[in-house]
């Protein structure tokens, strides 16, 4: 059986990558695992625990980090954010394709960790740094200060797409998740 593929998916903060990613996994048309990442952020009201993240505290997270836990982790504004490596391979081993949905510095260490051919990697990018931010308070979860500081963030990981393999544009959420869903078919078929 072929190994599953392992497929990044990086964006600015508030450019809808929950969403691409809602839309690509209802659709149905990828045989995907989504891979449940731990955060010491709090939740946010609509988000359940073990489902959109496993919420830890910052002795728990450590202690991931110290027992080689994590295939990657990165701090994102304040928080930390991990994918823990067990799940990723069993799934991957087994056939599944494993949908990673993290920032930058995570997918450059995983990038580097992973040496088999079958990743592949997207960026998300929005139409416009004024639809980005439109999109990120609408959401209206953080406080003015934190909203700063993602939007500052975004604008410097936009510059470092480089390592990437694919930049998407999501202008509208079906047309972007259906650009996605095509090039991941076309890899899957890669021997
Ligand atoms: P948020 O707090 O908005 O849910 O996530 C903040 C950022 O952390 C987003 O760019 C999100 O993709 C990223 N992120 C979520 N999970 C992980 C993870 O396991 N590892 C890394 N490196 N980033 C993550």
């Amino acid at each position: 059986m072929k190994k599953g593929l392992l497929i990044i998916l990086s964006g600015p903060s508030g450019v809808g990558k929950n969403c691409v990613r809602q839309e690509i996994m209802k659709s149905g048309k990828l045989d995907l695992a989504y891979s449940i990442s731990m955060t010491t952020r709090e939740k946010r009201e609509k988000e359940v625990d073990g489902v959109d993240y496993y919420f830890v505290s910052d002795e728990e997270f450590q202690k991931n980090i110290d027992a080689g836990n994590f295939l990657e982790w990165a701090s994102f504004v304040g928080h930390r954010y991990g994918t823990p490596k067990d799940k990723v391979e069993e799934l991957r081993n087994k056939g599944k394709n494993v949908f990673l949905e993290i920032e930058i510095n995570g997918a450059s260490q995983v990038l580097s960790k992973v040496h088999d051919d079958r990743v592949i990697s997207f960026f998300l990018m929005p139409p416009s740094f004024a639809a980005l931010e439109k999109r990120i308070r609408k959401r209206q979860t953080e406080s003015e200060e934190i909203i700063q500081e993602r939007l500052q963030k975004g604008l410097k990981e936009m510059t470092m797409t480089e390592n990437y393999d694919h930049i998407i544009i999501n202008d509208k959420i079906s047309r972007a998740a259906q650009e996605i869903i095509d090039l991941v078919k076309a890899k899957a078929k890669k021997r």
